[in-house]
C-alpha cells in the first residue's frame, strides 16, 4: 500500500539570517522543492519579463511587492507537479494577509512546521554587507539593508506569534556555522514532523 505523506514547510527569519542556504538543505532532506519568492522575482528581473519590470524598483528599495501580485505567483507555483507532495516556502508568507492567502491555497490543510532562524540585527546586517561585496545584489546597500530589517520587524515578525499559536513554530539559533545551524534545524524538524506522523 502506498501512503501519501505531504511535507509543507516554511522558513522565516530576518533578511541575512541565512534562510536561502538552509532552505536548500532542508528541501533536500525532505525531498521537496524549495520555493523562494525572492529568487522568483530576481529571476524575472534578470530575464527582463513583465513581472520583473513591475517589481524591480520595489525590490531595489527594499519594499515589499504588493500582496496581490505575490499571492498570485505563489498560487501558480504551488499548482506545479513537483509541489504536489509538499514544498518548503522561503520568503512567503511575509505579511498577515499573505498568511491568509496561503491558508486559502492550502484549502483546509496547513503547514506542518515553520522554521524561524533567529539572529540579531547587528549580525545580519554585517553578513549582508559582506554578501554585497560578493554577490552585488542591488538591495544589499547599507541603507536598503536597514530598511529591509525595519520592514521585517513591522510586517513579518508578527507572523512568528501567529505560527507559535498554531503550535507549528520551531525556533532555531541562527548564529554559528552553516552546518551547525543545519544540524539544529534537522534535529528539531525530525522531532516535530515525527511527532506529527506518530500522533
Ligand atoms: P531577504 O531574505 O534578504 O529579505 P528575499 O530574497 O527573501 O531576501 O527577498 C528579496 C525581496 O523580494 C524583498 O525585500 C521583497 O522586496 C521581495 N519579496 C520577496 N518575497 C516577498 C513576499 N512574500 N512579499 C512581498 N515581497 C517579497
Amino acid at each position: 500500500m502506498t501512503e501519501t505523506t505531504t511535507t509543507r514547510l516554511l522558513i522565516i527569519g530576518p533578511p541575512g539570517a541565512g534562510k536561502g542556504t538552509q532552505a536548500g538543505k532542508i528541501a533536500e532532506r525532505y525531498g521537496v522543492p524549495a520555493i523562494s519568492t525572492g529568487d522568483i522575482f530576481r529571476a524575472n528581473i534578470k530575464g527582463g519579463t513583465e513581472l520583473g519590470k513591475q517589481v524591480q524598483a520595489i525590490i531595489e528599495q527594499g519594499e515589499l511587492v504588493p500582496d496581490s501580485l505575490t499571492n498570485d505567483i505563489v498560487a501558480d507555483r504551488l499548482t506545479q507537479a513537483d509541489a504536489a507532495s509538499g514544498f518548503l516556502l522561503d520568503g512567503y508568507p511575509r505579511t498577515v494577509d499573505q498568511v491568509h492567502a496561503l491558508d486559502g491555497m492550502l484549502d483546509g490543510s496547513s503547514l506542518d512546521a515553520v522554521v524561524l532562524i533567529e539572529a540579531d540585527v547587528d549580525e545580519v546586517v554585517a553578513r549582508l554587507l559582506k554578501r554585497a561585496q560578493v554577490e552585488g545584489r542591488a538591495d544589499d546597500t547599507e541603507e536598503v539593508i536597514r530598511h529591509r530589517q525595519d520592514v521585517y520587524a513591522a510586517q513579518t515578525a508578527p507572523l512568528v506569534e501567529l505560527f507559535s499559536e498554531r503550535g507549528i513554530l520551531l525556533s532555531v539559533d541562527g548564529i554559528g556555522s552553516v552546518d551547525a545551524v543545519a544540524e539544529r534545524i534537522a534535529s528539531g524538524l525530525d522531532a516535530q514532523l515525527g511527532a506529527r506522523v506518530a500522533s
